[in-house]
């Protein structure tokens, strides 16, 4: 096995497989990901439809366009805890790449008010694909999916060139594509939040799946005493704060298993038990703040 790695959407992003892994084409596939929904980027196409805003409706490729119909999807299905457009209010927070500004109470009230998704319009013409933001003051920022997107992107990519045995490794957002070369599973660590980096909580064996983790261990700050983190509660525009402090999702698709593991982080244990439990083919492993372990399976699960 080999491993390459480079750093795309701000992140590590590391392959390993064999010598038949196409290397360069999953490099340069990820930076045409990049310049399409990347907010990080300006040229990108979502950061020009968050320019249009309230301006004009602005032309995409497909791929975008379906990226926005994903969100929109979980945003539905997780009655709206995952916010593709919660832009003005994560701004506020952070300092370039860093989550690192505790705002004004005052400025997430108005960015709050900027965070309707029914004002996202999409639509098809010709063969083309258009995306607007009705609301000015409205900014798309899809952080809390696009690794997920990126890891089945490069999933799609090695099944067409018939590899069947792969770890991806997009900052910790995992997918162990097929069985390991010896047919055993993958073994993927789930990081113990309340320890240091690198101390697993458990080690969950998968075939052919994506492990998506999202904590607040990462990207926070602590003023006063206080944590804040990445992940809001689109209700508020704080950090969420309703007792989970981490949440693992399991499944085949980890577009999806990236967007409910922040969405079930916000919405708290009771509703993520129910959610999980609803779709078939979904696992999760929820850490709550008492320091107490949640393993859930939905419909028809084989266990790990
Ligand atoms: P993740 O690490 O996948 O849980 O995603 C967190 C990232 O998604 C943050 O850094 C923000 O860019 C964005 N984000 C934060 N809160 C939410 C939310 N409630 N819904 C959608 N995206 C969010
Ligand atoms: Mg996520």
């Amino acid at each position: 096995m080999i491993s390459e790695q480079k750093l795309v959407f701000g992140t590590v992003c590391k392959i390993t497989g064999d010598k038949k892994v196409p290397f360069n084409e999953i490099w340069s596939s990820l930076e045409d990901l990049e310049e399409k929904i990347s907010m990080n980027q300006p040229s990108s196409e979502l950061s020009r439809v968050n320019e249009n805003a309230g301006i004009q409706k602005v032309e995409v490729s497909q791929e975008t366009y379906n990226t926005v119909q994903d969100a929109l999807y979980y945003s539905d299905l997780t009655e709206g805890f995952f916010n593709p457009v919660l832009g003005s209010v994560i701004q506020l927070w952070k300092n370039g790449p860093d989550f690192a500004v505790l705002p004004e109470i005052s400025d997430i009230q108005e960015g709050l008010k900027h965070t309707d998704v029914t004002k996202i319009k999409l639509s098809e013409a010709e063969g083309k694909f258009y995306i607007y933001l009705e609301d000015p003051g409205m900014k798309f920022d899809l952080g809390g999916i696009g690794k997920g997107i990126a890891a089945d992107l490069v999933k799609k990519i090695l099944k067409e060139h018939k590899i069947d045995s792969a770890l991806i490794n997009l900052g910790g957002n995992i997918y162990g594509v097929g069985l390991k070369e010896n047919d055993e599973k993958w073994n993927i660590g789930i990081q113990n939040p309340l320890d240091e980096r690198g101390s697993y909580l458990k080690i969950v064996s998968v075939d052919d799946k994506s492990v998506v983790t999202s904590g607040s261990y990462e990207r926070n700050f602590i003023e006063d005493g206080v944590l804040y983190h990445h992940i809001l509660d689109p209700r508020t525009g704080m950090s969420a704060n309703n007792g989970i402090i981490s949440s693992t999702i399991i499944n085949e698709s980890s577009t999806a298993c990236d967007a409910l593991s922040t969405a079930c982080y916000v919405m708290g244990i009771d509703k993520a038990v129910k959610i999980i439990k609803s779709l078939k083919g979904f696992e999760a492993i929820f850490v709550l703040e008492t320091g107490e372990i949640v393993q859930v399976s939905g419909d028809e699960n084989e266990n790990y």
